[in-house]
């Protein structure tokens, strides 16, 4: 019988939606994740991220037991080997160089109450070195409160009372989803929503009128619209005149350009201003929303100023349904005296947004030590090489986390971390007004700990141990006491979200907590300082937020060959570039290879592309951008980035069009389809099983991989097409031109040259031990070290006669051959991912598996789960062999191509 059960629970991953949540657990396993209808702001919504978090938790890439590196390996350790190296380390360090050689690194992947702790912990230990800075929504949080003394965001259920919406650089359809029945609800009631982004996004689907400004230009368009306001008279003159300080100034600073100058300024049509105009004038009253691009420029202060200058003409500031709402303050609900900053003297910090420079130039003490929890920096901070070389600076690296994502690369330590639905906590947001309860719906999967578990395992072994280790409970009832001052207790809060004491519209009263009591116009502006953009390359760099994920929270499985970049068709035809293409995107800072994809309705001037990619999977944007910091709020200016986009300029491997025979739906090039296409070539699958024709010659292509499939290899009565291909592979060697056989291919490879397949009478199945022959060591295409590499067949070959041996395993001892002029049969399936494996031990788990189900039996749970608590490195080192591999042989075609010429 099943046992399930449905948990309460919170999304607590980088969104201001912090959704409520719905698990439903049977056997103690996750099945579904849904939204919580009880939820008050969110009332069940939720993104496609939230059910496609089942795939992460129980992901075959996810590290769940601890691992030090020693000499360049990884090995698995126990949590007591794991703590007790760090706290060595830590207390050694501490004594060497004192506490700041240390750099605690907390990024913002989960922003709980007990998360507040990971600071007091290094508090306690003497105060470290931390972080000031933001690479998210600082500089917004910091020019709003310039203006307004605090920022405080309208309630997201205030927007019911807005006549209309005018969406800034906000994406609500792809990272805020509960805005949309808001949005519609406006809609309904005859309302316009206006979006203000130089890139289409899937939002502009729901505007009645999308301007696209020049990127970072939209202090002209918030300036031309307030100009056109008190042009003719529409401003709120009594809440100028009452409530405001510095108008007259602001005033000044319009008179300065005329409406036409500031249209132009912004790159925006007369009448798009207009429109914008008469919905502040007529549509009363019409609600701003902040998004977070706006932010990604260095003097992104003057247009979130100008924007809530614009607030303050038209009347929307203290209204119900008004307002410039920005977000909300994650941390606020807490009792932060348990950062324990207080508890040393001020230590150094170094700035998020230039790390790299940080890292690298930081002296008196140097960073010996960077501990990393919730971040990914190498893939997220700007200018990932330059990141990257400040870590690999420090001589011990601790990485606490889910994946062997790019900053784990320079770990000597890797925590495997929970995630939510594995632990117990409450979560705040900056998105709306609730806190919501974190209720453990499964147990840590594997060895996995909470991060407050780990601090707590390190503490024991460190002097404050005392100070620090309780129950997490405990804690929590101290950090969250602001909250349950406001009437909620504990056992409330793990029912459901708690609506905290913040006003649905704010201002109401008119009195701000400025200097002057008053709401303040910005009163200075420096032209130079938005103007004086790098335009060395022809487009601005923006890297938006992906539709299907939170920043770098992907697998490697996950990423297509390469990153999709966005341009206008006419700069595409200008640079005679066609849709599909690969091509070169270059800024100061570096290069990336991408994908091309044209998009009508997108500003010229402008290369958009979804952040978050890794750099191991060919998708660094960061590679491409520039590391500074915003004038104001010490922000991330991403934005200011240029880049030129290319066609790739040709290469050895660019273009070589290279025949994959796929021999079964489900047996996909994978992993090794996906480096091919990054190295440059392109890949036609055919698909004879399914009817695709076999070509008669290899005359259109450079080389050709089989690849494997359940089929017994001298089946030709049921795959009469196998006769065709063995000829096709010799056809293709005798012109010079690679094979690569794989499994059912390498069998079908043998044949075609003579040798033998034939059953071995058992199956070999997982990842297994093998052998270079002295000719496999010195091979152009394996060189190198062999790794544990993945089998499942249970039909070998005897190799044909002319075959040189070059991999040998126990089991079945044919496993790697070279013949001919450059053809090579692979047994083990080196071309695997994640995606793959997973099929194949739930396939076969389950009795799925056809001919293979008789075996099943031989290969306990146990096998299973010795197996998948290895495949994290099991899978790297596949990955790396593949590479390598896939490079290799690719040279050969490239070798044969240029012969050829
Ligand atoms: S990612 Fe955002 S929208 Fe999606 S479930 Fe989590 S909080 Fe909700």
């Amino acid at each position: 019988m099943s046992n399930t059960k449905t948990v309460v629970t919170t999304c607590t991953r980088d969104c201001p939606n912090t959704c409520g949540l719905l698990a439903t657990v049977e056997n103690g396993r996750l099945v579904s994740l849904k939204g919580d209808p009880n939820h008050p702001y969110t009332l069940g919504t939720t993104c496609v991220k939230a059910a496609r978090y089942i795939n992460r938790v129980y992901s075959k890439e996810r590290v769940t037991h601890p691992m030090i590196r020693k000499n360049g390996e990884w090995r698995r350790a126990t949590w007591d080997e794991a703590f007790d190296l760090i706290a060595e380390r830590m207390k050694t360090i501490r004594d060497e160089s004192g506490p700041e050689a240390i750099l605690y690194y907390q990024g913002y992947g989960e922003r709980t109450a007990l998360k507040l702790l990971n600071r007091y912990f290094f508090n306690l230990f003497g105060g470290v070195t931390t972080l000031r800075g933001s690479l998210c929504g600082g500089t917004g949080q910091a020019s709003q409160n310039l203006d307004f003394g605090e920022r405080i965001s309208h309630d997201p259920l205030d927007h019911y009372n807005s006549a209309s919406m005018v969406l800034w650089a906000r994406n609500p359809v792809s990272t805020n989803i509960s805005l949309v029945p808001v949005i519609r609800d406006i809609k309904k009631r005859g309302g316009r929503i206006v979006l203000i982004d130089p890139v289409k996004t899937r939002s502009a689907a729901l505007a009645d009128l999308h301007i696209t400004p020049k990127p970072g230009r939209d202090v002209y368009l918030a300036m031309a619209t307030a100009k056109l306001i008190l042009a003719l008279g529409a401003q709120d003159a009594e809440f100028v005149e009452k409530h405001a300080v510095g108008f007259d100034k602001y005033v000044e600073i319009l008179a300065r350009y005329s409406v036409m100058e500031l249209c132009s300024l912004a790159d925006v049509p007369m009448d798009q201003v207009v429109s914008l105009a008469d919905v502040f004038m007529s549509q009363r009253p019409t609600s701003i929303l902040l998004g977070w691009g706006l932010h990604r420029h260095k003097s992104a202060h003057l247009s979130i100023r100008a924007i809530d200058a614009l607030g303050a003409i038209a009347g929307i500031i203290g209204v119900p349904g008004g307002g410039v709402s920005q977000g909300f303050e994650e941390y606020g609900p807490y009792d932060q005296s348990y950062w324990g900053d207080e508890l040393n003297p001020p230590r150094r910090t170094l700035l998020m947004p230039v790390i790299g420079d940080e890292l690298l130039g930081t002296d008196d003490p140097p960073i010996r030590m960077i501990y990393v929890t919730a971040s990914n920096p190498v893939c997220m901070a700007p200018n990932s090489d330059k990141v990257a070389e400040g870590f690999r600076k420090a001589e011990f690296v601790v990485y606490s986390g889910h994946f062997m994502d790019d900053t784990s690369d320079y770990a000597d330590v890797f925590l495997p971390a929970t995630t939510f639905l594995e632990e117990e906590d409450v979560m705040a947001t900056y998105g709306h007004n609730w806190v919501g309860p974190v209720n453990r719906a499964i147990p840590p999967v594997g060895e996995c700990r909470s991060e407050f578990d780990m601090f707590q395992g390190l503490a024991e072994r460190l002097d404050f141990a005392d100070r620090f280790r309780r129950e997490a409970k405990a804690w929590i009832k101290d950090v969250c006491a602001p909250i349950w001052k406001q009437g909620c207790t504990p056992e409330q809060l793990r029912t459901g979200a708690f609506r905290l004491d913040a006003p649905m519209a704010p201002y109401e009263d008119k009195t701000f907590p400025t200097p002057s009591g008053k709401f303040q116009f910005m009163t200075e502006f420096d032209p130079a300082e938005v103007n004086g953009a790098d335009d060395m390359f022809p487009y601005k760099l923006i890297t938006c937020a992906p539709h299907g994920y939170i920043c770098s929270e992907r697998t490697i499985a996950d990423h297509e060959p390469l990153p999709v970049i966005r341009l206008h068709p006419d700069e595409a035809a200008r640079r005679g570039l066609e849709n599909g293409s690969v091509v070169l995107v270059s800024s100061k800072q570096g290069q990336v290879r991408a994908t091309l994809q044209t998009v009508e309705g997108m500003r010229r001037d402008v290369a958009a592309a979804d952040r978050g990619g890794w750099l191991k999977a060919g998708h660094g944007l960061n590679l491409l951008t520039k590391d500074l910091a915003s004038t104001v709020g010490m922000g991330t200016p991403y934005y200011e980035t240029t880049v030129s986009v290319e066609r790739c300029p040709e290469d050895e491997f660019l273009g070589l069009r290279i025949l994959v025979v796929q021999n079964q739906e489900r047996t996909v090039p994978a992993f090794l389809g996906k480096e091919l296409t990054r190295l440059g070539a392109v890949l036609d699958i055919c698909m004879p099983f399914a009817g695709d024709p076999l070509p008669e010659t290899p005359e259109d292509f450079d080389g050709l991989v089989v690849l494997g499939g359940a089929q017994n290899a001298f089946d030709d009565e049921n795959y009469a097409y196998f006769t065709l291909l063995m000829r096709l592979m010799r056809a293709f060697d005798a012109q010079g031109k690679p094979v690569a056989g794989i499994c059912l291919g390498c069998q079908l490879l043998s044949r075609a040259w003579g040798g033998e397949p034939f059953s071995c009478g058992g199956l070999e199945y997982g990842f297994t031990e093998l052998s270079l022959t002295e000719a496999g060591k010195a091979d152009p295409v394996l060189g190198g070290p062999l790794p544990r590499l993945m089998e499942f067949h249970e039909d070998s070959f005897i190799p044909p006669a002319n075959a040189v041996p070059l991999v040998e395993g126990e089991f079945c001892r044919n496993q790697c051959f070279r013949i001919g002029k450059a053809s090579y049969g692979f047994q083990f399936h080196f071309e695997i991912d994640s995606k793959i494996i997973e099929l194949w031990i739930q396939r076969f788990r389950s009795q799925q598996m056809g001919n293979y189900n008789k075996y099943s039996e031989l290969y306990d749970d146990a096998f299973f789960e010795t197996m998948e608590a290895e495949l994290p490195l099991l899978l790297t080192g596949s990955q790396a062999f593949c590479s390598r591999v896939a490079a290799n042989w690719l040279r050969l075609c490239a070798k044969r191509r240029s012969e050829a010429q």
